[in-house]
């Protein structure tokens, strides 16, 4: 009987998948202020922010970040050069739209009200102008949590 159970229980163990993910220092901070964002627009992602890679990487062409995702397993690559000359809000603005993208499934958003981008989850910077400020904040936060 004990003999049964110590098998039954490693048979359970092995088929557990053992999860590792990895936030570097630099992005935990981001990452925490996104999940207080969502839950003060009653958006909890608190157990998915806790599922997800963000790791430096080198990334083509002008790519700054990007969202990796299969079926377990969602990464964010962000490139260091740009993330190293980047403002504070540069920083957040990148992040939180990858992390729109990984963590909230958002996909790019292209729309503008007289020429000013309505998302940070626009495609790209020639569409339309983002003034990512202190002022303009709240509003893109609202917005990218809302959908
Ligand atoms: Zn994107």
């Amino acid at each position: 009987m004990n003999s049964l159970r110590l098998f039954i229980f490693l048979v359970i163990f092995s088929c557990q998948k053992l999860e590792v993910f990895i936030v570097e220092d630099e992005f935990q901070f981001y990452l925490e202020t996104f999940v207080t964002e969502g839950l003060k627009r009653n958006v909890n992602i608190l157990q998915a922010s806790q599922q997800i890679n963000i790791l430096f990487g080198t990334l083509s062409n002008s790519i700054v970040g990007q969202c990796q995702k299969s079926n377990d397993n969602h990464t964010i690559l962000i490139e260091r050069v740009y993330w190293d000359k980047a403002s504070y809000l540069e920083r957040e603005q990148l992040l939180f739209h990858e992390l729109g993208h990984c963590i909230l499934n958002r996909h790019h958003f292209d729309e503008s009200h007289s020429g000013y981008c309505v998302s940070i989850m626009r495609s790209n910077s020639w569409i339309c102008d983002l003034v990512y400020n202190s002022t303009t904040r709240e509003g893109y936060l609202d917005e990218l949590f809302k959908n």
